[in-house]
């Protein structure tokens, strides 16, 4: 099995494949930019090409250390020591602004991570949409009889991200309209199999819509235009979506959100001319976007940010109601969280679909009883498409993600699979994420901007023999919003591997439901007694 090994061991090869991985299903990948505007894989091609280098050198009971996306040293550790360590755009609290943030990037002494781009973790649109479904499907039980058909979501941005909308939509059964600016991203999605259609104008795109609600037809359909435009256009015809929500890079308005009346080239233009006036008209620009959205909610559709930090954009920009849309975690996912269920993955290291079809059979047959998951699998492998090195997601909760890990690892010993599998989760999870404005709003105990979760759950990822374990904060936009934890752990099908994925996974979730636990969640205390977790109340 170790044929075709570049490195010294599958754990030093998996971080290496998982790197390419990011990179060849990115955004950008000639500019190292992998999803959310600017999040990038690496800080330069120097230093990426340094990271490619040590990965292939770097011996058992070494730990390569990377300070934003640049790799600064190895150093003698011990073989249950993690392969590499990160911390990615931590700046201190009083200099975490946007501004400093552009500065220092000008000058090459760092880069944003995102979540997943600088750890190496992202795979593609499929990452985050069976989040995106399960807030689509929370919102059909709440508010509409547990059934999307005949529905009308409204949303923007096709992005690495919100390229995963369309797909969610009609899943969840919903007729959905897409707003993107940039006709290369529709037609990438397109091809990606994640869009159905391309409408020519607004009036074809809603007559497409009208119909497939008529025939309570699941339907996608992206649009060409700027979300700042088409939004205030629909709502002024009277056209009531019965869902709205937004998915562009609104966090970043230097290298993201688009400008209304701007033009791709007259974005990349101010970038360099003029970046002060590129902001002022980006953020006037959401003000509008969000205004519509808000005379959405007034006339009745729910309406809710999807993490891009409109609100809180639209906010600087006056918009004094911004915050009465409500945010995704709080409004659906928190449940969840309390729980210790989120957005867990694993990637076939073989590049053989082949490998990721047994692991879901192996789900299907292991967690009958539970809904969230088998209904999940059976939707993604039949109209998921992979992107990259095949991989899944499914929101599995404390204990059942250790069980699948382990016996992933026992089918890779025992020869089932091609290759060893990459264990890893979306940063946001439970314990790992702190951002007042979207992941920790309106905490019960009102510890929104306490950071020392994310801090803590990298250093029990440390202590608990992970791979790869990564603290990122904030970049662009985000700098000064965010800070939260990475983590992957490579099932090679070793003893030593089942000790690395018991322990990890475990923890990592043990902690997210103590975080919330500490916070005075019922449904966590719960799971807390009910999973034997020591949390210390007091
Ligand atoms: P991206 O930069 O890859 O894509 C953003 C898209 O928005 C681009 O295609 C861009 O052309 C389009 N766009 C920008 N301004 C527009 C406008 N005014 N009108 C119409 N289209 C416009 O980013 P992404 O990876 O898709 O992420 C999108 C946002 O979602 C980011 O802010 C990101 O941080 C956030 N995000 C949320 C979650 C979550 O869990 N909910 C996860 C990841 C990312």
């Amino acid at each position: 099995m170790s044929a075709g090994l570049r490195c010294k061991g599958w754990r030093q090869e998996a971080l290496l494949r998982m790197l390419e991985n990011v990179l060849a299903v990115g955004e950008n990948p000639k500019d190292l930019v992998v999803y959310a505007a600017f999040g990038k894989a690496a800080r330069n091609w120097p230093a990426h090409d340094a990271i490619v280098r040590t990965l292939m050198e770097l011996e058992d009971g070494e730990t390569m250390i990377v300070q934003s996306g640049k790799p600064i040293g190895v150093i003698r550790t011990h073989v249950h020591a993690p392969v590499v360590i990160m911390a990615n755009c931590n700046v201190v609290g009083q200099w975490a602004t946007a501004e400093n943030f552009y500065a220092l990037e000008k000058k090459g002494l760092i880069c944003w991570g995102g979540l997943t781009a600088g750890d190496w973790q992202y795979i593609g649109s499929q990452g985050v949409i069976q989040g995106t479904y399960e807030i689509f499907s929370r919102i059909a039980e709440r508010h509409f009889d547990n059934d999307l058909r005949g529905r009308f979501v409204l949303t923007a941005g096709l992005g690495g991200m919100g390229g995963a909308q369309p797909l969610a939509g009609r899943l969840a059964g919903a007729a959905i309209l897409v707003i993107e600016a940039d006709p290369a991203r529709i037609e990438r999605r397109i091809e990606d199999r994640y869009l159905q259609h391309r409408a020519a104008s607004l009036d074809d795109a809603l007559a497409r819509i009208r119909d497939a609600q008529a025939r309570k037809e699941p339907c996608s359909v992206g649009l060409e235009g700027n979300a700042a435009d088409v939004y205030p256009e629909i709502l002024r015809r009277g056209i009531i979506p019965d869902v709205v929500s937004d998915q562009t890079s609104a966090h970043d308005l230097i290298y993201g959100y688009i400008p209304s009346g701007y033009s791709l080239a007259d974005v990349r233009r101010l970038r360099e001319d003029d970046p002060a006036k590129l902001m002022r008209d980006g953020l006037a620009s959401i003000g509008k976007h969000v205004t519509a959205m808000l005379g959405f909610m007034d006339r009745g559709s729910v309406v809710f940010d999807n993490g891009n930090l409109i609100r809180t954009q639209a906010k600087k920009a006056g918009v004094e109601r911004a915050f009465e849309i409500q945010i995704f975690t709080e409004a659906f996912l928190r449940p969840l969280f309390c729980r210790g269920i989120g957005p867990f993955r694993w990637v076939a290291l073989s590049n053989d679909p082949e490998d990721i079809r047994k692991i879901d059979d192996f789900v299907l047959e292991r967690f009958p009883d539970n809904r969230i998951v088998t209904n999940w699998i059976a939707l993604a492998r039949e109209h998921v498409p992979f992107q990259g090195l095949p991989a899944r997601i499914a929101w599995l909760g404390h204990g059942d993600r250790t069980a699948l890990a382990v016996a992933v690892n026992e089918m890779v010993r025992d020869g089932k699979l091609a290759a060893p599998v990459a264990f890893t989760r979306d940063h946001l999870d439970a314990g790992a994420m702190t951002h007042p404005n979207i992941m920790t709003e309106n905490l019960k105990d009102g510890s929104d901007a306490i950071s020392d979760w994310p801090l803590l759950n990298a250093m029990m990822h440390c202590s608990s023999m992970a791979d790869l374990v990564a603290i990122h904060s904030g970049g662009g936009g985000y700098s000064g919003y965010m800070t939260s934890a990475g983590v992957t752990v490579v099932a090679d099908g070793t003893e030593t591997a089942r000790q690395r994925l018991t322990l990890s996974m475990t923890n990592d979730t043990s902690l997210g439901i103590m975080r919330y636990a500490d916070a005075g969640y019922p449904d966590a205390l719960d799971e807390a007694r009910r999973s034997a977790i020591r949390h210390i109340p007091l």
